[in-house]
């Protein structure tokens, strides 16, 4: 589903990724532990273009991200194929991003209609009711400012979702959020992960990783250290700089 192979980037002399493999199959959540400066973020964002790739490549669903392949070279697509290919892999961020001026509804209805060119109607029915699955349908004609972090996130969330993407990427998405409001967000993310939505979370919320990810990742300057079974990774880490970051997260 998503491969990612010998992914380098640096910004000026600093080398952020140094080569990073990582494949992650078709329904399966996998969750990137690391020490902030590691380069998860760097990671989460070359995934969508968002941040190009020095050297190595990444491929969706069998098409590579960014690039179309002739021969043995690469060459970056035009800026409106890559926001095309965008569109299918939502990003839920730490701080929401949502638009303020913006009703919820129209937070979640604004990209399918002027991005994918979907008739309003049916993607305002499409909105209702993911506005319903992450627990907020009375919410639909609030501004963002008249809601909590949790419930931003979930409308967030639903944005993304709007969008019908093939891969949801989450960087840190309740690290923003009062301790007490970590638990419905997390909640809806379990949900689409029981759904078999693919999807790569960074978090440092280990009790999430532990239940809910099928993979765990662990990320030490700009490298993938270790990879495997939460209860592998976790429990059991094989290299002493998981050990340590897990001693002090844990
Ligand atoms: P955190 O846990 O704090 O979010 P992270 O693992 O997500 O950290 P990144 O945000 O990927 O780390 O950053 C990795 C390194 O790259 C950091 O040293 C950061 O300062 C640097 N960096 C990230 N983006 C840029 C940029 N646009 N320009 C220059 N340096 C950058
Ligand atoms: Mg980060």
């Amino acid at each position: 589903m998503v491969d990612i192979r010998s992914v380098h980037k640096r910004f000026g002399s600093l080398e952020v990724l140094k080569g990073v493999d990582l494949e992650v199959r078709a329904g399966e959540v996998t969750v990137i532990l690391g020490p902030s400066g590691s380069g998860k973020s760097t990671l989460l964002r070359t995934i969508n273009h968002l941040e190009k790739a020095d050297r190595g490549w990444i491929s969706v669903d069998g098409t590579l991200v960014g690039y179309r392949r002739s021969g043995d070279k690469l060459y970056e697509l035009p800026e409106r194929e890559i926001l095309r290919q965008r569109t299918r892999i939502g990003f839920v961020f730490q701080n929401f991003n949502l638009f303020p001026h913006l009703t919820v509804l129209d937070n979640i209805v604004e990209a399918p209609v002027s991005a994918l060119k979907r008739p309003r109607k049916d993607v305002v029915e499409t909105a209702r009711r993911l506005l319903d699955r992450v627990g907020l349908a009375d919410k639909a004609d609030a501004y963002p400012k008249q809601l909590s972090g949790g419930q931003q996130q979930r409308v967030a969330i639903a944005r993304a979702l709007a969008l019908e993407p093939r891969l949801l990427l989450f960087d840190e998405p309740t690290s923003a959020l009062d301790p007490e409001l970590v638990g419905e967000v997390l909640d809806v993310i379990k949900d689409l992960a029981h759904q078999g939505t693919t999807m790569i979370v960074v978090t440092h919320e280990i009790g999430f990783a532990r239940e809910v990810a099928d993979t765990v990742v662990f990320m030490d300057d700009g490298r993938i250290v270790e990879r495997g079974a939460p209860g592998d990774v976790l429990e059991r880490p094989r290299h002493e700089r998981t050990r340590a970051f897990l001693s002090k997260v844990l």
